[in-house]
């Protein structure tokens, strides 16, 4: 062990207790994180790898929505979230696209074209803090699975937060505030995964998904780390 260490003894980002520095959860939090991804869909009561609910405001843009657990803050899965979204955090951010990488790989059959895209941040959140977590979890998915991760979409609004919003001012916000980079323009029927890094409503992913379809995306999968 090397004096920094000793010092300074890694922590477990969801307990804050001490844990081994090559693991991301201490050992507890690790067995509650799995039990939790393997917790069954309430609304189904599949697997979450077997579930194919769609959120309350799905697009019929979306073919599916996946996601690696059911969000819930005061787990670890939940806190792993919130700190790589207030923070770069690498060795979580790798750890969470193992499980996306995963998550993928279950529930639906990959395309030779298949690229990744994601849902971006505010470019003010993103001033604030140093970080664009749906596009750092793309990013190392992209590296997971081998496929190549585009910037399609820009955030061009820097308006409320979609959290203090009413469903139907979710849907309508989200429509006006992302739109599709140029560069994107024609996505050539590809399959296209859109990352994000909780699904709530589904408002946002589906006015995304809206725009990658008029920019002629052809499947498109939503893929999230936490469904609430
Ligand atoms: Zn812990
Ligand atoms: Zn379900």
């Amino acid at each position: 062990m090397s004096l920094l260490e000793l010092l300074f003894p890694p922590k477990c980002p969801a307990c804050k207790m001490r844990k081994a520095k090559e693991q991301v959860l201490c050992r507890s939090c690790l067995s509650e994180y799995e039990k939790e991804k393997n917790r069954l869909c309430p609304s189904c009561k599949n697997k979450r790898s077997r579930c194919h609910c769609r959120p309350r405001q799905a697009s019929s843009a979306v073919f599916a929505y996946l996601s690696v657990f059911r969000y819930r803050e005061n787990t670890p899965g939940g806190r792993l979230i919130l700190k790589i979204k207030d923070q770069k955090q690498e060795q979580i951010t790798e750890f969470l696209a193992e499980d996306l990488c995963k998550t993928l790989q279950n529930g639906c059959i990959l395309k030779s074209d298949a690229l990744i895209t994601y849902v971006p941040r505010a470019q003010r959140s993103v001033l604030e803090s140093g970080t664009d977590q749906a596009k750092a979890l793309a990013l190392a998915l992209g590296k997971q699975c081998t496929l190549p991760v585009v910037n399609c979409l820009v955030h061009d609004k820097d308006g409320r937060e979609q959290k203090s919003l009413s469903s139907k001012e979710r849907h309508a916000h989200a429509q006006s505030v992302y739109h599709l980079r140029e560069v994107c323009g024609d996505l050539g029927g590809k399959q296209v995964i859109l990352v994000d890094d909780i699904v709530t409503s589904g408002a946002t992913l589906s006015a995304c998904a809206e725009l990658l379809r008029k920019g002629g995306a052809g499947q498109i999968i939503c893929l999230c780390a936490g469904r609430r």
